[in-house]
């Protein structure tokens, strides 16, 4: 492929190309997790969202009323994220060993 560059054209490699769009429901993306997964506690967490907001894989499950109400490990990769950006006063989001029932 070439894209041009100031006054010349450069050839640069095709990559990253989604080859069977709309596919993201079936790729279970949690099948990517290795060895932690996010354990989230009800009775701790203040409903601020951004656990929701910065999920990658939109594994943060949500109630009718929009509220957080779970992880769907199908999709939740273990990342880490919601745990960091989940506040500190509410630490509601710890990372267990992925064999530890949640
Ligand atoms: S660990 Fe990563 S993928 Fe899993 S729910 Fe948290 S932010 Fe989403
Ligand atoms: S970031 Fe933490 S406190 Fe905020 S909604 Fe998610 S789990 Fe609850």
């Amino acid at each position: 492929m070439k894209i041009k560059q100031g006054s010349s054209w450069r050839d640069v490699p095709i990559a990253g190309n989604i080859l069977e769009p709309g596919t993201s429901a079936e790729l279970k993306t949690g099948a990517w997790r290795a060895d932690v997964k996010p354990k989230w506690h009800a009775d701790r967490c203040i409903q601020c969202s951004q656990c929701w907001v910065f999920c990658p894989d939109v594994a943060i499950r949500l109630d009718d009323e929009g509220k957080v109400c779970g992880i769907d490990y199908d999709y939740c990769k273990g990342c880490g994220l919601c745990a960091s950006v989940c506040p500190e006063k509410a630490n509601a989001i710890e990372m267990v060993p992925e064999a530890e029932e949640v």
